[in-house]
């Protein structure tokens, strides 16, 4: 079997039917036997004692009977119907099940009786009626005793349901607790690396801004995003001087640790809320800013063109000055001006370009 088959929820799950359906057939195997014995328990006290004494009365009975007819040889009584009574009722007392000791009473009770019946002397019949008598006393004591064994016994069953039942309950509980921690710990992996992919599809590898594809989505909607909350909103183009001639003399190694450097800068100045810092794409960064103003926003690119300088990162063969610089293009989009994101973009990209032809490391807004 596979092993993602085996750590899959649908495996899991048809295991945890197969476990409810085995423990739903033990469960009702248990109660069953449990049933079957109480049934037993309720027959021995109901008809193995209750009937048997009733059997044994009519043989008292039949028995007081034929003395009176005996006694009175003028009554029109039957002797024959007493006797057959008598006969009748021990036969069905004397079958019934008996244990050994009682067995034992029984059968020299039998033969008292057998031997009453066959002489008819009052003396024998008497002596008759007194066994029987002894053996109601007795099968009385032996009712009450197996009714307090019954007791004990149903107490007991009744606790050896209630303990299956629990561990029936709690057993399947384990289980199915375990399935849903399994479906949540899924689902939490599943979560995480969905929202790390999120990022990853909207970040640049190199330097940690937001990439391309990101600018273009936020930056089509900048025009309604400004309308809508009547901000005035900036865009701003970067782009490294001399950087082909960087890349010529410290290496293209070196290259990318200034990129990374000249990134780290624009991160931390503009990492307030609405403001984002994007690679555009080779050595061009851009920003977007919502809600600002003219002031704030070249008080911004001034501090950016000297935050670059001061980096001072050697630049022998640059024509703006020996360290790196950066060249700036800006604009801002007024609130229900209407221009398209496309103009927006070329009219930035044309500052940018101003910026480049008057010496570089300068803004143009
Ligand atoms: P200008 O001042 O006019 O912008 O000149 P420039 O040399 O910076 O402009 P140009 O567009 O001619 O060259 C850009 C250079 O940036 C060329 C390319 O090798 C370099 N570059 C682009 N992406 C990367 C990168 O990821 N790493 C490194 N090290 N260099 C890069
Ligand atoms: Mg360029
Ligand atoms: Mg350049």
């Amino acid at each position: 079997m596979k092993k993602g088959f085996v750590n899959s929820i649908g495996f899991k799950l048809i295991v945890l039917l197969v476990v409810i359906f085995t423990t739903l057939i033990s469960a009702s195997f248990i109660f069953n036997s449990q049933i079957d014995k109480l049934k037993v328990q309720i027959d021995n006290i109901y008809f193995g004692n209750f009937i048997p004494m009733l059997k044994l009365q009519n043989v008292v009975n039949n028995y007081r009977d034929l003395i009176f007819c005996i006694k009175k040889r003028e009554f029109n009584c039957s002797i024959k119907t007493h006797e057959k009574a008598i006969i009748k009722n021990w036969k069905y007392y004397n079958t019934g099940y008996k244990t050994e000791t009682e067995r034992m009473v029984v059968d020299s009770i039998n033969d008292e009786i057998n031997k009453s019946l066959e002489v008819k002397r009052l003396k024998n019949l008497y002596a008759a009626i007194s066994k029987v008598d002894f053996l109601i006393t007795y099968e009385t004591d032996e009712a009450e005793k197996q009714r307090k064994k019954f007791l004990h016994k149903y107490t007991q069953m009744k606790n050896y349901l209630l303990y299956n039942m629990i561990a029936i309950i709690v057993f399947s509980f384990a289980i199915i607790l375990y399935i849903f921690l399994q479906i949540f710990k899924k689902d939490n992996q599943l979560t995480i690396l969905n929202k790390q992919y999120k990022i990853d599809s909207i970040t640049d590898g190199m330097t940690k801004l937001y990439n391309r594809t990101y600018f273009d989505n936020l930056f089509d909607n900048l025009p309604f995003i400004s309308n809508a909350n009547k901000w005035q909103c900036a865009f701003i183009m970067f782009d490294i001087d001399f950087f082909k001639q960087y890349n010529d003399t410290y290496g293209h190694d070196m290259g990318d640790k200034t990129l990374i450097a000249v990134a780290d800068v624009l991160k931390k100045y503009f990492n307030k809320e609405y403001e984002y810092v994007f690679r555009l794409g080779g050595e061009e960064f851009g920003v977007l800013l919502f809600d600002t103003n003219k002031e704030i926003l070249e008080h911004c690119l001034q501090d950016i063109n000297n935050k670059i300088v001061d980096l001072q990162i050697e630049h022998k063969t640059s024509e703006a000055l020996n360290v790196v610089t950066i060249s700036i293009g800006a604009i801002i989009y007024l609130p229900n001006s209407y221009v398209s994101a496309n103009k927006l973009y070329k009219i930035a990209d044309e500052n940018l370009y101003k910026s480049k032809h008057s010496g570089r490391n300068k803004y143009t807004l």
